[in-house]
Order: C-alpha cells, then structure tokens, then sequence
C-alpha cells in the first residue's frame, strides 16, 4: 500500500508500507478521504511549527474516513463495507488527565501525524489503516469527503462547549481558514443570532459567507469595518479567535462587550494580548485544544442535517498527485478545505 511521506520541507514522498493485520479489538479500513490540515502544511511547508521539528520519515494525515475492510477478534457494532471517520485522537486511558475525563490533555496522546512525541506518531495518508474500532464512528448517509470533515468539526465543537452558552449572542470570528469557517457552522448550530467574520482574503470570506455568516469583513481592504463594533464598551459576546494573528485578537477583543469571552482556536506561537483592556471589561480568556468526545457528535450532526460542511470542500485531489494537493491546500486564494481520495 502507497503512504503519503514527509521527509523535510518540501520533501513530500509517495511511499510503500507494509498492509497491517488487524488485531484484537481493532479494523482494517480501506482508506477514502483524507482531509489537509494546517499542521500537514506547517510540516510539508517548513518542516514544523514552533518547537516541533521532523525528526524522522513521518506519514502525515489526520482528518480521515474509509470503509472497513476486515474486522480483528471481539470486535462489535461494525461491519465490512461500513463506511467510517476514524478519529485521531488516541488517549492512553491511564494517565492522571485521562482518569479525570480529560482525554485531550492525556500525557501520553498518540495522535496521528504529530511529530511531538519521538518516534514520531505516523499518520494516515495511507491506502490502508489499521485502527481502533473505539477510534471509528459509522457515517452512514454522509460522503467519504463529510466524513472526513469529522475532525476539524470536532476541534470547532470543542471549542464551542469551551465558550459556554451561545443560544441568542453575537459572534465576532477572526480568521476565515476551515477552523473559522466551520465555526460559523457552530456556532449557528448552537444559537447565535448574529455571526460576523473577519479575514484578509475575499475567498476564504466567500466560504464563510456560503455557509451562513451574516456579515464578512476584509480588514486588509476596510480596516475601519470593525470600528463601528468597538464602539463604547463594543458589541460581541463571544470572539472565535481562529486565525492565531495578534492584531486580530487585539481587533476582536476591542470589539467585544463587558463580560465578553475570548476563545483562541487559532495557534499563533506566543501572541501579545491587550491584556489592560481584558481586565478593564472583565474578560474571559479561554483556551481550546483537540477535541475528544466532540467526534461522535460532529458524525451525528452532519447525519442530522444541523449543519452542512459539503460547500467547504473546495478540491479533492488524487492520492498520486499529492504534492499539487499539498500545493493547493495551501493557497488561500483558491482552497478552502483540500481533500486526498485514496480510492
Ligand atoms: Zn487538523
Ligand atoms: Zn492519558
């Protein structure tokens, strides 16, 4: 089976790895969609982000779906030809945080593609993946590619329970990326009445536009947009900060109201925070990380029609024209969400 390899930046091979058995308790998925995410950039771009470098040949790729091709021992509620989002997230079950429910901050995370822990997790850009059946959710009803969507969907449900109550209040988000644009789906998902958001480029804005922001705003064009929000003690509840810039945090936190909550989403290194203004309008300033128990849910409300992630798949490229997929999913002029077919 072919996998899709980084080596360095820029180095991006198509390689042959061995076809693994299923074990006990575990499925063997031919794999179908396979989502580009922005860490798979960081790594094909540049070799890594902030501290985290490749170390070693690492396959890339969390954001997947495939159907299941064989099942190991004692392995129930799945079935050959089941099409299913596998989830990255793979916790230890015995660490301190695990014990405590949170699984995202396990000490010991396995999560797919990450070049944290050495050696290195391997991803699943591959042809064929063994897996957990506790990490695969069926996806009956959606498209290989909506399964796929699962877990970025997920990172933004996360966040989302993370900002609290949403039912009836006004939301500013800050970067118009998949992660912003999936927030919109959320956060109208879950009441929002009002869903404004900010980036520097018409085509990502377009994408959130399309799946229902009231109000998009290209602060490299209009700058003063969002003056008119910053009036008085400004107007938003909460701040969906998904594009980690520094003068969009500071833009949004001007714009939100006393008691207002700041939710970074987006990973920017260590940004600068106008931290006088967060206490002067009492603040909340709110992290979010991963996801874990958010992924059944993500498959379920696209199963229910709460919300639509189709229009954000802009291109599906094949597995053997890879590195032009990379090359896309990094052009925000073009891509919003590019997707890998493996099948
Ligand atoms: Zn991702
Ligand atoms: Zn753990």
């Amino acid at each position: 089976m072919r996998a899709i390899v980084i080596h360095s930046a820029r180095d991006l091979r198509i390689e042959t790895r061995e076809v693994p058995k299923p074990g006990s308790g575990q499925v063997r998925i031919k794999m179908a969609a396979g989502g580009i995410c922005g860490s798979d950039l960081h790594y094909y771009n540049h070799g890594g982000f902030g501290t985290v470098h490749l170390r070693e040949p690492m396959i890339l790729g969390h954001e997947v779906s495939g159907h299941v091709e064989a099942l190991g021992e004692g392995v129930n509620g799945l079935a050959v030809g089941d099409l299913v989002a596998v989830s990255p997230s793979r916790p230890c079950g015995n660490c301190q945080y695990c014990a405590e429910g949170l699984r995202n901050h396990c000490e010991n995370m396995r999560f797919y593609g990450s070049a944290m822990p050495f050696p290195h997790i391997q991803g699943a850009f591959r042809e064929v993946l063994v897996a957990d059946a506790s990490q695969c959710v069926r996806a009956t009803g959606l498209t290989a590619g909506e399964a796929a969507m699962a877990e970025p969907l997920s990172v933004v449900l996360h966040g989302t329970r993370r900002a609290g109550e949403i039912l009836g209040k006004r939301v500013l988000i800050t970067g118009s990326g998949p992660i912003g644009t999936l927030a919109v789906l959320a956060a109208r998902a879950a009441g929002a009445t009002e869903i404004v958001v900010t980036d520097l480029e018409d085509n990502a804005l377009g994408f959130a536009s399309r799946v229902g922001a009231d109000r998009v705003i290209n602060v490299a064009q209009d700058s003063d947009a969002l003056a008119a929000y910053q009036a008085g003690k400004g107007t938003f509840d909460i701040l969906y900060e998904c594009s980690g810039s520094p003068q969009a945090l500071a833009a949004g936190i001007a714009a939100l109201r006393p008691r207002g909550i700041v939710l970074q989403l987006g990973l920017g290194g260590d940004m600068t925070i106008p931290m006088q203004m967060l206490t002067a309008k009492e603040l909340d300033l709110r992290g979010s990380f991963r996801f874990h128990e958010e992924f059944p849910t993500a498959i379920a409300l696209m199963q229910n029609g709460s919300l639509d992630v189709k229009p954000l798949i802009s291109h599906t490229v094949p597995l053997d024209q890879a590195q032009a997929g990379f090359d896309l999913a990094g052009d925000r002029t073009q891509a919003m969400k590019a997707q890998i077919a493996f099948g």
